[in-house]
């Protein structure tokens, strides 16, 4: 068993903006379930706040002239101990974790999270009178990356693993800032916080963290490419021998057809045939003709480049002459709001959008649909492709990052030898999608292989079980390479 301070920015069921609030929400849970000693930490938001529930006060203490408070609490739904940095001054605000309500970035988004990191850095190596000393910290993405390189200082410290969960946030900053939040003066290095001029926070795990991975083994190369590097592939390279990749697991419970209770219709592999009745309500939801043999694309996420929306802009005029729908749910840049907007207005019986964020109707959209869009330009892991190969709706992905990894194609030899979960293309942005909504059409046709390909999607399984078992491999190696351990 080992003691393990789980850091994040937000974890489902108490705030998420992201597959890292999923990520957060589950992996603790099943670390937790094989015997670990397990904590997990994020700052106190006043919905995440709220959603905890009962909680107490477990210590008091002074940060940088602020007060803090540490709430415990269990994470809804598990016996996880969660606990939360009450600190009025950075986190008692509305709005998201980054953002006001109208969608502006705080402006001093630097000062909370590096205040968040140097509260970890304080509790995981009990300074705070918890008797209770982290023997590892798991950070993840830049809001936590500071911790490595602030208990790197230390003369004994807990080993830490960072986990990149998406390397195009990279927490960046003017100059001023570092100087402003006090950082030890040699951390303004290349070789350190600096990336070109500025303070990278991201740099702080990629360089310190005794151990780093990414969100699916296939990300973890690319982003070692200049292609998917951002800047940091030569630093990635250098770290390659601590760098893995460890595929993220999905939460069976919520994300289950059969037990759904936000559905219309609970179906599973045997009783495939009721799923129909999803895609119905979802169609009338969306006041789309009902129409049966029309083949149903879903698509859920974040309106922004990364999720392919140029892609799919592109593509989806010439699209629509074949029996096909379209539901989109997604909110983010208003440049693809407002184009999937003007698209469902032109072409009403064929594509229906609903802009906002919604936990309810993302799981009628993954039940209704018969196949999911995720034509990602990148994609550390994704989540939405494993929750549809469970609900048998078939994922249409770009070979690429974690689709890649989960998504096998519908290419003939997989099909006879009944391996095929999903459509799976590579190619320009002009000919890819096109025409692998075609293919997927075409198979649409064929009954039986639709089918067929349901039933191996909906068999895959993509638990944290067999996940965090790695993790706890990778903990167990992390602890080895940490040269200055604390006990
Ligand atoms: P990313 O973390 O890059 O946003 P993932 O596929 O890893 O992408 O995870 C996204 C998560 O957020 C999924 O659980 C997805 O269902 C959810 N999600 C994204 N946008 C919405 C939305 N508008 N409404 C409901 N859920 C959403």
């Amino acid at each position: 068993m080992s003691r393990i301070l789980f850091a994040s920015s937000e974890a489902y069921p108490l705030i998420k903006t992201g597959g890292l609030a999923d990520v957060a929400g589950s992996l603790p849970r099943a670390l937790l379930s094989l015997k670990q000693d397990i904590r997990l930490i994020l700052p106190a938001y006043p919905e995440a706040r709220k959603r905890l529930g009962k909680c107490k006060t477990i210590a008091r203490f002074e940060l940088d002239g602020h007060n803090i408070n540490l709430l415990q609490g269990r994470l809804p739904g598990s016996r996880v101990i969660t606990w939360l940095i009450d600190c009025a001054t950075f986190f008692d605000r509305p709005g998201n974790p980054y953002m006001n309500e109208q969608g502006q970035v705080w402006p001093d988004n630097a000062e909370r999270f590096a205040f968040f990191s140097q509260a970890i850095c304080a509790i995981a190596t009990d300074q705070v009178g918890l008797d209770w000393q982290a023997e590892l910290v798991h950070c993840n993405d830049w809001q936590t990356a500071l911790v490595p390189a602030l208990l790197d200082q230390e003369t004994r410290r807990p080993a830490t693993l960072f986990t990149v969960h998406n390397l195009a946030y990279q927490g960046l900053f003017d100059y001023d800032i570092f100087v402003t939040l006090g950082l030890p003066p040699h951390l303004w290095h290349p070789d350190a916080l600096e990336f070109y001029n500025q303070l990278s926070f991201i740099k702080g795990g990629l360089v310190f963290a005794d151990s780093i991975n990414t969100v699916s083994p296939s990300y973890a190369e690319e982003i070692q490419r200049p292609e998917f590097g951002y800047g940091l592939d030569g630093l990635l390279r250098h770290r390659r021998q601590q760098l893995s990749g460890i595929l993220n697991g999905i939460d069976m419970d919520e994300w289950n057809p059969g037990t759904d209770p936000r559905l219309e219709q609970n179906y599973n592999r045997r009783s495939l045939a009721k799923k129909l009745i999803n895609k119905t309500a979802l169609q009338e939801y969306f006041k789309l003709p009902k129409k049966p043999e029309a083949l149903l694309f879903g698509f859920i996420g974040r309106l922004v480049e990364q999720k392919g929306l140029d892609d799919i802009l592109a593509s989806l005029p010439g699209m629509l002459d074949g029996p096909v729908q379209f539901v989109f749910l997604g909110s983010g840049q208003h440049e693809y709001e407002q184009a999937l907007r003007k698209l469902a207005v032109q072409q009403p019986d064929k594509i229906a959008v609903q802009i906002g964020y919604s936990e309810e109707l993302s799981h009628r959209i993954e039940a209704g649909a018969d196949a999911f869009l995720m034509p990602s330009t990148f994609e550390p892991c994704g989540l939405n492709q494993l929750y549809s190969l469970r609900y048998g709706t078939l994922p249409v992905v770009r070979k690429v990052g974690g689709l890649n990894d989960t998504v096998i194609d519908i290419h003939p030899e997989n099909l006879d030898n009944d391996s095929a979960t999903g459509i799976v293309f590579t190619g320009a942005a002009d000919d890819g999608l096109p025409e692998a909504i075609q293919r997927t059409l075409q198979l649409y046709q064929n009954k039986t292989r639709w089918k067929q390909v349901q039933l191996a999607a909906m068999r895959q399984d993509f638990s944290w079980r067999r996940s965090a078992q790695i993790y706890l491999e990778l903990y167990k190696t992390s602890l080895e390479r940490n040269p200055k351990p604390s006990n």
